[in-house]
């Protein structure tokens, strides 16, 4: 018999990045899929793409805030470091310069996310992929 295993933390966040990503992309995609990239302008189909990130993953409490992602491709995304000035010029004409500064300083709040906030997070952005998924006909 298979021992019920408790997840890791680590193994949590894997989940919500996965999760996430998917959710970002299909936002950020039109009715037919096709994703435009923050930085450079190129489009592609959005599993092609990319969830690019304005403040480094690294920092847990802006790793799942929506207004700090978009769509990227692979090669702005890895390659171009982020395209970090341009990604930042971007999210201000999207979102409004106080919402950058609001990602900014919350970038800057010490401590990580926890199993309860993990758990919750992945349950709601797998709903989210679902829901966007169904009404773009992905
Ligand atoms: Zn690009």
């Amino acid at each position: 018999m298979k021992m019920n295993k408790i997840p890791t933390v680590n193994q949590l966040i894997k989940k919500l990045d996965r999760a996430f990503s998917l959710f970002i992309r299909l936002r950020d995609s039109d009715e037919n899929g096709s994703c435009t990239c923050i930085t450079c302008g190129k489009t592609a189909f959005w599993k092609e793409m990319q969830c690019g990130h304005y403040i480094g993953r690294r920092h847990m409490q802006t790793r799942y805030e929506e207004l700090n992602t978009a769509a990227q491709c692979p090669w702005c995304n890895g390659f171009m470091e982020g395209r970090h000035f341009i990604f930042r010029q971007r999210l201000a004409e999207r979102h409004g310069e106080e919402a950058v500064k609001r990602i900014e300083a919350l970038a800057q709040i010490p401590g990580g996310l926890n199993r309860e906030l993990l758990n919750y997070l992945i349950l709601t952005y797998q709903a989210k992929v679902k829901k966007l998924k169904k009404e773009k006909g992905l």
